[in-house]
């Protein structure tokens, strides 16, 4: 089973999902380092000092990395709900995300741009459109701890097919910043 952790880049997501990786309960695929170890992208920015991913190529090759696996993968990466049915979105305040960015070598714009696509939901609402369950976690006010405990239950939930209350307690559209940021 393939799950997927997303959000807005300094929700936490790969600083969570190494927590888990050190629980040594499951592969995780860090989807960035993945890219480009493999070369999976069809340009390089130079401008953003980035690289573009050829997402068909990357869902190839995590399917092809999952399905030699009975167990579960976890992907962590902004990415991960082109590719997997079952996604965690996780959410961060744009105040907080504000700080966490800043302290990454980010322009400006860079930094508009992430808190923007956060306050509009726009990861939550491409989620909800593509893929078959969707929790959304607020992790602004939680320790990381306790994050990855709800990761943890979100994940036992899905391989035991129970997630009910889980789909209600991780509703999508519980969290809006648009107050917040926009106002
Ligand atoms: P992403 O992979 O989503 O871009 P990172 O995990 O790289 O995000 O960055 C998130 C940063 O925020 C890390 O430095 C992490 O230590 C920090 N952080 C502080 N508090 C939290 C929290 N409650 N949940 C997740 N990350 C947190
Ligand atoms: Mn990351």
């Amino acid at each position: 089973m393939l799950i997927g952790i997303t959000g807005t880049p300094g929700t936490g997501k790969t600083a969570l999902t190494s927590l888990l990786e050190d629980r040594g309960q499951y592969r995780i695929i860090h989807l960035n380092e993945l890219i480009r170890e493999e070369k999976l992208y069809s340009e390089v920015d130079s401008q953003r000092d980035c690289v573009v991913a050829d997402i068909d190529l990357v869902e190839n090759r995590v399917l092809e990395i999952a399905d030699n696996d009975k167990n579960i993968t976890i992907i962590d990466s902004h990415l991960s709900h082109h590719i997997a049915d079952y996604i965690i979105v996780l959410r961060t305040s744009p105040d907080v995300l504000r700080e966490r960015l800043a302290k990454r070598k980010y322009s400006v714009e860079k930094i508009e741009e992430n808190l923007e696509a956060e306050a509009l939901d726009i990861i939550l609402a491409e989620s909800v459109d593509w893929c078959k369950k969707v929790f959304e976690l607020n992790t602004t006010e939680e320790s990381m701890g306790r994050t990855v405990t709800s990761i943890i239950k979100i994940i036992k939930g899905l391989e035991q097919e129970n997630t009910s209350e889980l789909e209600e307690r991780y509703k999508p559209g519980s969290v809006n910043w648009s107050e917040q940021f926009f106002s």
